[in-house]
Parts: structure tokens; sequence; C-alpha cells
């Protein structure tokens, strides 16, 4: 497929002709010379919303088999760009290849996934409450509700899974299946996947005759095109992966609107680990390496990346903390995905190196290449933990800080002094369970997913999982941005009262075409 530097509205590909923006190749720290991308401007924008917003009644009324065959072209036409997609992804990102085919397993899985999800129909939460006309003192009406799409949606793809979390990433996923148009922002640093990926889904889209606005995808850097996008009338919610800065910031734009819009950002987070005594004495070392070799992943470029471990001081938490930097020192250098996110990531460093109260103890191996992150480890204690609020800032790449606590009471003070994170992690063995009872209703408050005896990265899509959290890990605790239960971001509900048998929508019928399994007078039944 040859990439031509254009943006995808519709049916048409049209070149953008606000500033010129070109591919970087962070692994060279070079710009990938051809071809040039245009950036869309405003009237772009509104071109995308506008036909996004004529799609809507169409796409989200088709029956539910088109919409799953939607996703599973999608899925297929992916596939199908074999080697040049992780190619054109491996040069626009610095990943290795190995990782980016786990990726693209990962969102094609998905797409199928949700497919059948849209086809199951349970998202649909068809509910019937039958009329009681003898009710004294006043008669019951027909109740049903089902919910509906919410309409088309703004996905800004995140810059550490070009694919995953990208064009036909999780949030676009989620959004068609709901049955929402998407407009989708490319992200900046891997412009070159993003049109290659929009290119299936609109020919995906053409090949079903689906409605011409259903998909739309703008490319531009900076607040311009972002902005617009959000504060389109048309648009009627938003997912975002980002930075804290960039989610908080379209938060504000969606909430001025006249008519504002929830926006799903999912921003920052340090996913502490718990090291509880018992455990840290039966295998520090074996927890050492594993809380290392996840914070190193993917360059430390993961949201669920353990940027902090937590234990009770002693000659055992020493042990962990000297296996720990053994295991990091021998960590190579790694490309980042941008030189911003690299100069962010040497910032943060600096600033944790100068806080006071905190010591650097292990640096990995030395960096060889232009946007290349040595890991790092420090070393601080509870009181400087709990005084310090920029500890709590989120690192994006391979750092991580141990705090020493005095004792298990101080132990659950740093747990009760966070702000939200996307996980909490608990190593433990069976003497730590008094402990770990006292902290689970701490991070139950303060994490969407708690883990024993793993580490945070690898989030597996499917129904349980809660990629989720209080701000700031993301900006609506309520929800997940991974797995099934992550539609319900698109998706309200509508009451029918007493409506007559001919308007009422299949899913709320009495005959039960789809045979949906309904919550019917408060039973879960398939009737
Ligand atoms: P970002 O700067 O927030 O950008 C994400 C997307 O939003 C990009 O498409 C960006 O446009 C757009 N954008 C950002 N701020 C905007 C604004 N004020 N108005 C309109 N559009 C805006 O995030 P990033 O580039 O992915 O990474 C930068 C930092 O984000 C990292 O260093 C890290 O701290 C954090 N991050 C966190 C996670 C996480 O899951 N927790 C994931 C990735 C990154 P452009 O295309 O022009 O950049």
């Amino acid at each position: 497929m040859q990439i031509t530097g254009e943006m995808l509205i519709g049916r048409s590909a049209v070149r953008g002709s606000e500033k010129p923006l070109r591919a970087f190749n962070p692994s060279l720290g070079e710009d990938i010379a051809a071809p040039v991308f245009g950036s869309g401007t405003a009237e772009n924008v509104a071109a995308a919303c506008e036909l996004a917003r004529h799609a809507f009644d169409e796409f989200r009324n088709l029956p539910l088999t088109v919409r799953a065959e939607f996703l599973e072209r999608i899925a297929a036409g992916i596939t199908n760009l074999g080697d040049a997609l992780i190619q054109r992804a491996q040069e626009e990102s610095g990943l290795p290849k190995a990782r980016l085919e786990g990726e693209r397993g990962r969102t094609t899985g998905q797409l199928k996934l949700f497919a059948e999800v849209v086809r199951a129909g349970q998202w649909l939460a068809a509910t019937l409450d039958s009329p009681l006309p003898e009710r004294k003192p006043l008669p019951r009406s027909d109740l049903r509700m089902q919910k509906i799409a919410i309409g088309p949606v703004a996905v800004f793809g995140a810059s550490n899974f070009p694919l995953a979390f990208s064009v036909a990433g999780g949030d676009t996923a989620a959004a068609f299946a709901a049955g929402c148009p998407v407009v989708v922002k490319a992200h900046s640093a891997h412009l070159g996947t993003s049109e290659m990926v929009g290119r299936v889904i609109q020919q995906a889209a053409k090949d079903l005759n689906l409605p011409e606005g259903v998909f739309s995808m703008i490319v531009g850097a900076g607040r311009t095109v972002g902005e617009a996008l959000v504060a389109h009338p048309a648009i009627k919610a938003v997912g975002f992966t980002g930075s804290r800065a960039g989610g908080t910031s379209l938060m504000q734009v969606a909430a001025r609107r006249p008519e504002p819009i929830p926006v799903y950002a999912e921003m920052s987070s340090i996913n502490p680990v718990f090291l509880l005594p018992s455990a840290v004495a039966a295998r520090g070392a074996a927890i050492a390496q594993g809380f290392v070799d996840s914070l190193v992943l993917g360059a430390g470029q993961f949201c669920t990346n353990p940027g902090l471990a937590i234990g009770v001081d002693g000659p055992e938490l020493t042990k962990f903390i000297d296996a720990a930097s053994a295991a990091l020192s021998a960590k190579p250098a790694q490309t980042m995905l941008t030189s911003g996110i690299h100069a962010a990531y040497q910032q943060g460093e600096a600033r944790l190196a100068s806080t006071e109260g905190v010591s650097e103890i292990a640096h990995g191996q030395a960096a060889s290449g232009p946007t290349q992150a040595c890991a790092a480890l420090f070393v601080t204690d509870a009181q400087t933990f709990l005084t310090q609020t920029e500890l709590e800032d989120e690192v994006f790449g391979p750092a991580s800080t141990i705090v020493r606590c005095k004792d298990e009471k101080e132990l659950a003070a740093v747990a009760e002094h966070f702000v939200g994170q996307l996980t909490a992690t608990i190593q433990m063995d069976r003497d730590d369970v008094p402990t770990a009872k006292k902290l689970v209703p701490i991070l139950e408050r303060k994490a969407g997913r708690i883990l024993v005896n793993g580490f945070p990265t690898g989030v597996e899509v499917s129904h349980a999982m809660v990629h989720g959290g209080p701000f700031p890990a993301t900006s609506d605790s309520r929800v997940t941005s991974v797995g099934t239960t992550s539609i319900e971001r698109f998706l309200r509900p509508v009451c029918y009262q007493d409506f007559p048998a001919e308007l009422l929508p299949e899913a709320l019928s009495d005959a039960n075409p789809l045979e949906l399994w309904r919550r019917r007078d408060g039973q879960i039944v398939k009737a």
C-alpha cells in the first residue's frame, strides 16, 4: 500500500493544506523524507464531523451482523497489510518487530472480540418492566429500556501503541461496536502507520456500502485540529490516551462547549507495587527480577509501568534493593517513541535525581542512539515520599523509585496518600494475608485493577478487564478503556414508555427476535 500523506475524510483522500508534517524515525533520530503529510484545517475537521453526523442514524440502525462484519473486515485488512505495516510501524516507533507483531495480534483480536460482542447483543442491556394497570394508587406503564449509541466519537490515537490504541485500536473498536461513527485524530508519532490502517477501515466501509461518514482520519500537530474536533457539535464523546496535560486540556474544551460531552481520557499512573514482608523474605530476588523486567519492558513506555515499589525497611528489603539494582544495571538502553518523550524522560529522571531525600542507586547501560533511554532506579523513605508530592508524578519511561517504610503502618499511610492509579500490585505470601487485608480496601479506592503476585504491564483484552481508575489515571473512574465493557463509554440508555409493538426496537419486542437474555420484571431470562 502506498502512503500518500493524505487525510481520509469519508470516502475521500484529502491533502491537508496547513503546516507540512514529516514522520520521524526515532532510532536514527531523523525525519522520514517522504511522503510529507499535510495538516488539516478546521474546515477539514468540520467536513469529517458533518459526515459523521449524517452517517450516525443509518450506521447505528444497521443489522448487528453488518456491524460485526465491518469489525472483522478491518481485522482481516490489517492482517493482509503483512510485513509492510510492521516495517512502517517499526520505522516510526523504534519498537521491536516482535512487539509490533504481538500488538497487531492484539489489535485484530480485539476487533474480532468486539464483533462477537456486537452479535451477542448483551450490550443493549434490554430491560422490560411489565405494565401494572391495576396497581393502586397509580397504574404502572409498560417500560422498556435499551442502550443506544451515543453519537459520533472522536478518538485520539496513543503514541505508545501505534496499532492497539490507535486508528483501529480499542477506542475505535468499542465505538464502532456501539454503533458510533468515528473521527480519528492520528498521532503525529506514527503518521504513515495511521494512514495504512485508516485506509483499511475506509476500504472496509466502502466494501460494505456503509454510510460515508462512518470513519474519517484527520492529521495535525499541536492543538488546532484536536481542539476543533472536540469542540465540534456533531461529536458526542471523546476517547483519548496520552499525557495528563493533553487529556485535561481536552476535558476543558469539552466542558466549555454549549453542549458539554464526556471525555474518556487515560492519562497518568505510576502503578505502585507493595512488597509485603514475608514475600520479600521468601523470594525477594525473584520479585526484584520480575519488577525490573516489567519496568524496562518497551523502554518503560507503558501506562501500567511500575514506577514505584513500597516495602518495610530491614535487611530483607535491602537484599531486594540490591537484587533490583543488579538486574537493572544489566539492562541495555532502548529507543524511545519520540524525541519529545525522550526529552520528557530525561527531565523526569533528572528531577527525581535532584529531589532532596531521593538517591539514585542504579543505572542501566549507557545509551548509544539519539533517543535511547537508560533505566534508572531510585530509593527514598516514606516521609520524603509523603511530603514531596512531585514524586507521585508519572515519569514516562524505565525509571522507578523504591520507598522504604518504617513499618506496616507507614506502608498503609503511603497507600492512603496515592492519587488515582490504573493498577496497584501486592507481592505477598500466606503470612502477609493480615497486612494485605488492610491494604486491599485502600487500594480499591485508588486503582482500577489490583494484582497479587504479578506485575502490572500486560493488559489482557477480555470481559473482566478494567483499565481505568480515579483521576489522574483517567478522567472517569466508572469505565474501562480496555476490554469488552469499554463499549459502555459510547452508549446511553433510552426508555420506551407505552410503545405500540410496531414502534418498538427489535431488542425490546415481545417476540425477542434477537434471542437476547433480557431483564424481564427483574429476572434475567431469554424471553
Ligand atoms: P500527548 O502529548 O498528550 O498527545 C496525545 C494526542 O493528543 C496527540 O495526538 C496530540 O497531538 C494530542 N494532543 C495533546 N495535547 C493536546 C491539546 N492540548 N489539544 C489538542 N490535542 C492535543 O501524549 P503523547 O504524545 O502520547 O506522549 C507524551 C506524554 O504523554 C508522555 O511523555 C507521557 O508522559 C504521556 N503518556 C502517557 C500514557 C499513559 O497511558 N499514561 C500513554 C502515552 C503517553 P500530536 O499528534 O500533535 O502530538
